[in-house]
C-alpha cells in the first residue's frame, strides 16, 4: 500500500500523521501547491499546458534512445549544448546557461538577486510561477497591473522600481495574453531600469511570433549589460517532458544563477534531446509554422463569434471571460476541450490539434449563446481584454 500520502493513496489507505507541530515559513503555507490540471478524458483535446501538439522527431528519439549510461551523473556544465548556442548565437560559452526547464532558470536568478526585503516586478496577469517563485526566494512580488489589452505597461513596471528591486520580468509573448512588447518600447523601457536591477525577458514562446515589431532578445544580444534572455525547449521544439531551457546574458549572471541552481539538474537525456532537436531544427520550425495558421484560423473563429480576443502571438488564445469563467470552462470541459480556467479572470486556450480546431470553435459558440442569452448584462463586449 502506498504511504506517500493524499496524492497518490486511494481513499481507504493508511495517513501517515497530519506533521502540523513543524514549523514552516508561513507564505510558503499561504502559497497553494502546483496542482496540474485533470488529465484530458480520451476523447477530449488537452490544450491547458501549451505543450506542442507533434510528437518528437523521429531523430530526436534516437538520441535519446542512444543516452544509456544512465548510471553516470550528466555533464553538469551541459557544455556540448552550452557550445552549440554560444556558436549559434554567437557569444562565449560561458554566456549560455542551461537548466531543466526555464522555470528552473527563472527559479535560479530570482534566487541569486533577490531575498528578504527585496522586491521583484512584473506585469500582472502574465506567468502563474512568477509569484510562487518570488515567495520561495523570500522576496516580495510587486504585481503592475497589464494594460485593458492584456499587454504590460512599461512604463507603469519602470515606475514601480524602488531602490528595494532587484528583479524585473517582463514576459513576451505575455502567457496567458499572448502579448508582445515591441522592440522599440523595450528599448525605451531598459534607459528607464537602473543598471543594478536584472531583467529576465521571458521568452518562452519566442519562435510563434510573427508580428515584425515585436521584441527580439536575440536581436539585441550585447545591448544592456543586466539583461538576461530566457528560451525553453518545451514549447515550440515540443521537449516539454525532458525539461530543458536555456539563459543567455553575461558571465558574471549567469554564474550566480549557476550558484543558485541544485547541481547535475539538467539530465544527459535531456541536452542530447535539445542537441537533436537544433540539428533538425527546419523541420521543428515548420510545424510552429502549422500551429501559427491554425492559431490565425482559431483567433478569427473567435472573432467571428463576437469575441474580443488579444492578437496572441504564442501558441495559445486569451478568452477574457471574467466572472463568467468558471462557467465557460465547464462548458469547454464539456464539449471535449480542457483549458486553464483562471477563477475570475480568464480562460488561456492552447492551440493543438488540428482536430481540436473545430472542436474548440463550437464549444466557444455554445459560451457565446448559453452565458449571453436572457443575460443582456453578460455581452460578450464586457469580455474584452
Ligand atoms: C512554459 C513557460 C516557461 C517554461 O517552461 P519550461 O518547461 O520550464 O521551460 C517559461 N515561461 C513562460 C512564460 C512559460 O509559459
Amino acid at each position: 500500500m502506498s504511504r506517500l500520502g493524499k496524492v497518490i493513496a486511494p481513499d481507504n489507505a493508511s495517513r501517515l500523521p497530519e506533521a502540523d507541530k513543524v514549523a514552516l515559513r508561513p507564505e510558503i503555507l499561504a502559497t497553494p501547491p502546483y496542482r496540474q490540471g485533470k488529465p484530458a478524458a480520451a476523447d477530449a483535446f488537452k490544450l491547458s499546458s501549451n505543450e506542442n501538439p507533434f510528437p518528437p522527431l523521429p531523430g530526436v528519439i534516437e538520441a535519446i534512445a542512444a543516452e544509456t549510461a544512465i548510471n553516470r551523473y550528466p555533464d553538469a556544465a551541459a557544455f556540448a549544448l552550452r557550445e552549440r548556442l554560444a556558436a549559434r548565437h554567437d557569444v562565449d560559452p560561458a554566456e549560455i546557461h542551461v537548466g531543466s526547464g526555464s522555470v528552473a532558470l527563472l527559479a535560479q536568478f530570482i534566487l541569486a538577486a533577490a531575498t528578504l526585503g527585496d522586491e521583484v516586478v512584473y506585469s500582472w496577469r502574465s506567468f502563474e510561477a512568477y509569484p510562487g517563485l518570488v515567495t520561495a526566494s523570500g522576496a516580495t512580488s510587486v504585481p503592475v497591473p497589464n494594460t485593458a489589452a492584456g499587454g504590460h505597461d512599461l512604463d507603469a513596471i519602470a515606475a514601480a522600481i524602488t531602490p528595494r528591486t532587484r528583479v524585473v520580468i517582463v514576459c513576451s509573448p505575455n502567457n496567458p495574453t499572448g502579448t508582445t512588447v515591441t522592440a522599440a518600447d523595450f528599448e525605451r523601457f531598459m534607459t528607464q531600469v537602473p543598471d543594478s536591477v536584472l531583467v529576465l525577458l521571458d521568452e518562452a514562446y519566442a519562435e510563434f511570433v510573427r508580428d515584425a515589431e515585436a521584441v527580439n532578445g536575440l536581436a539585441i544580444i550585447g545591448r544592456h549589460p543586466n539583461l538576461v534572455i530566457l528560451r525553453t525547449f518545451s514549447k515550440a521544439y515540443g521537449l516539454a517532458g525532458v525539461r530543458v531551457g536555456w539563459a543567455l546574458g553575461a558571465e558574471r549572471l549567469l554564474d550566480a544563477a549557476r550558484a543558485s541552481a541544485i547541481p547535475l539538474s539538467v539530465t544527459g537525456i535531456a541536452q542530447a534531446a535539445a542537441l537533436a532537436s537544433l540539428e533538425r531544427e527546419a523541420e521543428l520550425l515548420q510545424r510552429v509554422d502549422t500551429i501559427v495558421e491554425r492559431r490565425s484560423r482559431v483567433l478569427a473563429g473567435l472573432r467571428e463569434q463576437g469575441w474580443s480576443v488579444p492578437e496572441s502571438q504564442a501558441n495559445f488564445v486569451w478568452l477574457a471571460t471574467g466572472d463568467e469563467t468558471d462557467a465557460a470552462a465547464a462548458v469547454l470541459a464539456e464539449n471535449g476541450i480542457i483549458a486553464r480556467a483562471f477563477s475570475g479572470s480568464g480562460i488561456r486556450v492552447s492551440v493543438g490539434e488540428e482536430e481540436s480546431v473545430e472542436k474548440l470553435l463550437a464549444a466557444a459558440q455554445l459560451i457565446v449563446e448559453n452565458l449571453s442569452a436572457g443575460h443582456p448584462d453578460r455581452r460578450l463586449e464586457r469580455w474584452c481584454p
